[in-house]
């Protein structure tokens, strides 16, 4: 057998193959110039260019351009009212940004536990967690895979709750037809550099009702009712700030990015989804490695590529084969600690092991391979090889 690059063997790789990167070509950075030497760089004419392009792309109604994916869940709990009363119900697998804009608003996040297969959020675990307080659910398209729509929706009607997609990762995917971004009230999307597409730092929400946008168009601009642009064209120095809001704004280099970034989201999504199928394809055979679930219907944006790890057929925990992997040059990654494992929420709420049995047994089996859509077949080749040969290496 080969020898493991961690015991002094032969890497795979040469080069730190990342777990998701950026791409970008020679038209996004001509689009950035150009708007870098006009007269707006920020709340000009690309703003407004950006938010129409990505509300065509994904078929929502309205979409306001922020900065960040963190902003857009932010501002998504601001435009629902939610407040020190509330309570809002988050998965607990996920990124700490889910929670956290809950209690940016002075609201309580409460964690519920994800499906073992998917580990999606589950409407049954949802359910349980339903309180007089209760006023949203937040719904995270974990790994790209659309949430379970459907029975969510049904939750959220009976008991009169928002449902805010947490779609950071979903982009370009869809459930039953429907495109990810019209699944949920509101929609929220990051823009950083490890997503399905980048604007550097940036963020956007989709929404069906005018209404929402509107709210969260004056939170990310201060909660000031009139830009600086509007002001200028009506000759007026006069505005009013009605509410208490942020600057959430997203520059117009930014937006000229986002703009061309659309132009080839398709591919990198068709991309993805052929890089995870020849994933599956490979590890079939491979007993101690199974692919996430995905349910009927679903096309997966497939931001990232999660394996568990069935630990009682190898002779190591995850930590070892994480170690054994980046020495063979795979950037391999871990996605998530479950939020409410984190020293914050145990310190605020009191939340600890025992709470989320699935997510947290999920958290010790878990490992994400690297996809993004500049990788080659070679580097697609380059994973499979080196998973095998490190979980081949320590299958008991
Ligand atoms: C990336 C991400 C965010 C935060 O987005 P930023 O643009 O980094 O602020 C929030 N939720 C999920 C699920 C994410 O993956």
């Amino acid at each position: 057998m080969t020898e493991l690059a961690i015991h002094g063997g032969r890497p795979i790789r040469q080069t730190m193959l990342p777990y998701s990167r950026q791409w970008i070509t020679e038209d996004d950075i001509a689009a950035v110039i150009e708007t870098l030497q006009s007269d707006w760089l920020t709340t000009g004419p690309k703003v407004g260019q950006f938010e129409k392009a990505f509300a065509h792309w994904t078929g929502a109604r309205e979409t306001v351009a922020v900065s960040s994916g963190t902003a857009a869940l932010h501002a998504a709990m601001y435009a629902l009212g939610i407040g020190p009363e509330d309570e809002v119900i988050v998965p607990a697998m996920t990124f700490a940004a889910s929670a956290n804009c809950v209690v940016y608003q002075g609201g309580t996040p409460v964690f519920a536990d994800v499906k073992p297969g998917t580990l999606l959020l589950d409407p049954a675990q949802v359910e349980t967690k339903i309180t007089k307080r209760t006023k949203a659910i937040i719904a995270v398209d974990y790994a790209g895979q659309p949430c379970d729509y459907d029975a969510l929706t049904a939750i959220a009607e009976h008991y009169n709750l928002a449902i805010v997609a947490d779609a950071c990762h979903a982009l370009g995917g869809s459930y039953k037809g429907k495109s990810v971004g019209t699944l949920a009230d509101l929609n929220t999307f990051s823009l950083h550099p490890v997503k399905n597409m980048t604007s550097g730092e940036g963020g956007a929400i989709t929404t069906g009702e005018a209404n929402l946008a509107q709210r969260i168009r004056v939170f990310r601009n201060h909660g000031i009712t009139s830009d600086h642009r509007q002001r200028e064209a009506a000759g007026s120095w006069s505005y009013e700030m009605v509410d208490l809001g942020y600057n959430y704004r997203l520059t117009d280099f930014q937006c000229a990015l986002g703009i061309s970034q659309l132009h080839k989201l398709s591919d990198w999504v068709a991309r993805r989804q052929a890089i995870a199928r020849c994933y599956n394809d490979a590890f079939a055979s491979l007993h101690a490695v199974s692919p996430l679930a995905v349910r009927e219907g679903v096309s997966h944006g497939y931001h990232l590529y999660v394996v568990r790890l069935d630990l009682t057929r190898l002779n190591v925990d995850r930590s070892a084969i994480f170690s054994a992997l980046r020495a063979e040059g795979i950037g391999v990654n871990v996605h998530y600690v479950p939020v409410h494992l984190h020293p914050y929420y145990r310190k605020r709420l009191g939340t600890g092991p025992g709470l989320c049995p699935v997510a947290e047994l999920a958290y010790e089996q878990i490992i994400s391979l690297p996809i993004f859509p500049q990788m080659t077949d070679a580097d697609v080749g380059n994973v499979i090889s080196a998973v095998s040969k490190v979980v081949t290496y320590y299958t008991v």
